[in-house]
């Protein structure tokens, strides 16, 4: 019996073609047919402009900067959330601000973000944007947050890292935002290894491409007007994305499949309650994740995360809040108990694409034998 993994990369039989042909034309650096095709499969399934990158945090940190992001701004960003949402505020000199979930749907709260741009209006002191971020395959509730951001003319970026393939009132996720981030990492819904997409107007694409390339002007020498990154995606890379993109919808499927299979097979086990689907939108279930009620299941969360890793299964803790990062320990944060209470007792299960039945079986009975104690 091999240990169970959380989310593991499930490739397909087109990755090692368009890969391969990446290999056998020598186009293995930083431009290429397998790029170019990428960005271009990847902007008509969302209808906008894209840019392939390294990693979601560089497309972060590139859609920041074009938002207009600097030294002593402020910008509002999802209390509950991987670091990665975070970091780039810092790269660019500006200061995060954090803004508490929706029990309901574990997304920011619209309410709690109109809140906080009343109160920096009555300051006199608006936020240079807001980092919306859709956790777990769901999409926040992009409605309310886009009309409060619009009332303040505050510019909002998407960090769609973990929600490709997510739908919020029927359009997807990445195409609400002035800017939307997209993650390949190995263990998202598809992976290139390692990756990202920048997805906006454009304009801004332009400029991001530019960035990300060092901001070398289109001449002979070596000239550049301002500051860059090494940035772009490999175009060997992009050939995985290639195949893997063309398997989204099955990944999807296969990742809510899971999810059900949890859902079934855990049912009658008290106080455990599965992350809700929020009526708006489709959850692409990239995480299975519940919440433990320990007086219900009679054990805690971190019981069951401790006979979870001695069955070889890897489960973790829902994301530790911003708030309470040593890193951020510093910043505002407005409310932050629910992030904070999402985070003491929620619990993410093994979800990849690939997990087999007996596999999951294997984690269900751990979860049973745990509530029978
Ligand atoms: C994975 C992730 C990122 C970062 O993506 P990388 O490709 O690993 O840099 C950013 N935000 C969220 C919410 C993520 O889950």
């Amino acid at each position: 019996m091999g240990r169970i993994h959380l989310s593991v990369p499930h490739l397909g039989e087109q990755e090692a073609r368009h890969a391969g042909a990446a290999l056998a034309s020598n186009w293995v650096s930083s431009v290429g047919p397998q790029l170019d095709g990428f960005e271009r499969a990847f902007a008509a399934r969302l209808g906008r402009p894209s840019v392939a990158v390294a990693s979601g945090t560089a497309a972060i940190h590139l859609g920041l900067r074009a938002l207009g992001v600097g030294p002593g701004d402020e910008v509002l960003v999802s209390d509950l959330t991987f670091v990665a949402s975070v970091n780039p505020v810092r790269y660019l000199g500006a200061t995060p601000a954090f803004v508490d979930s929706d029990p309901d749907t574990w997304m920011m709260s619209p309410g709690l973000l109109a809140e906080a741009l009343e109160a920096r209006a009555r300051r006199g002191r608006r936020p240079k944007a807001v980092v919306v971020v859709h956790l777990y395959g769901q999409c926040a509730d992009m409605e309310p947050v886009l009309a409060a951001c619009r009332r303040h003319d505050v510019p909002v970026l998407e960090d769609a890292a973990e929600a490709l393939g997510a739908t919020c009132r029927g359009a997807a996720a990445g195409t609400f935002g002035d800017v939307a981030a997209f993650s390949f990492n190995g263990n998202k819904i598809i992976t290139t290894s390692g990756g990202g997409m920048l997805v906006a107007s454009e304009e801004r694409v332009a400029r991001a491409r530019h960035w990300a390339t060092q901001a070398r002007a289109a001449r002979a020498e070596y000239h550049h007007d301002e500051l860059g990154y090494n940035y772009r995606l490999s175009n060997v890379l992009a050939g995985i994305g290639l195949g893997q993109l063309e398997l989204l919808e099955t990944r999807v499927a296969q990742r809510r499949a899971v999810f059900e299979r949890y859902r079934a097979g855990l049912a009658d086990v008290p106080g455990l309650a599965p992350m809700p689907e929020a009526p708006y939108g489709t959850s692409t279930r990239w995480l299975s994740c519940f919440l433990v009620d320990a007086e219900g299941l009679g054990a805690t969360r971190d019981d069951l995360l401790v006979a979870l890793a001695a069955a070889d299964v890897e489960a973790r803790p829902v994301w530790k809040p911003m708030h309470l990062q040593p890193l951020y320990a510093s910043c505002e944060a407005v409310g932050g108990r629910v992030a904070a209470d999402l985070y003491a007792r929620g619990i993410c299960l093994p979800s990849s694409s690939s997990l087999s039945g007996e596999d999951q079986e294997r984690v269900i009975g751990v979860i049973r034998g745990v509530a029978r104690t």
